[in-house]
C-alpha cells in the first residue's frame, strides 16, 4: 500500500482518482487506508494517485511493502466483498 505525506498540499485531485476509494480526507491531510490500497493492482498500470499527485508525496508505506501477487490478492477481496 502506499502512503501520503505531510507534503500533502490538499489539492483534492487523488481522492477521486482511486479505483479502490482507499483515498480519505484526513484531520490535516489526506490519508490512505492500507487495506484498501492495491496500489492500484487489478486496475490500471501505475497507481493513479501517484501518477496525478502534484508534490510526489506519495511513496510506499514503510509497513506495508507488499508483493505483486499480495495487491492482487487485495484486489480480488476487495472485488468480491462490493
Ligand atoms: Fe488508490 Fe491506487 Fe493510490 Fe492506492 S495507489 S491509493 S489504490 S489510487
Ligand atoms: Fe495531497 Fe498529492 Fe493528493 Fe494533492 S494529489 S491531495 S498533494 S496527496
Amino acid at each position: 500500500a502506499l502512503m501520503i505525506t505531510d507534503e500533502c498540499i490538499n489539492c483534492d485531485v487523488c481522492e477521486p482518482e482511486c479505483p479502490n476509494d482507499a483515498i480519505y480526507m484526513g484531520e490535516f491531510i489526506y490519508e490512505i487506508t492500507p487495506s484498501k490500497c492495491t496500489e492500484c493492482v487489478g486496475h490500471f498500470d501505475e497507481p493513479q494517485c501517484v501518477q496525478i499527485c502534484p508534490v510526489a508525496c506519495i511513496p510506499v508505506h514503510p509497513e506495508h511493502v507488499e508483493s505483486r501477487e499480495t495487491l492482487l490478492q487485495k484486489f480480488m477481496r476487495l472485488k468480491s466483498s462490493t
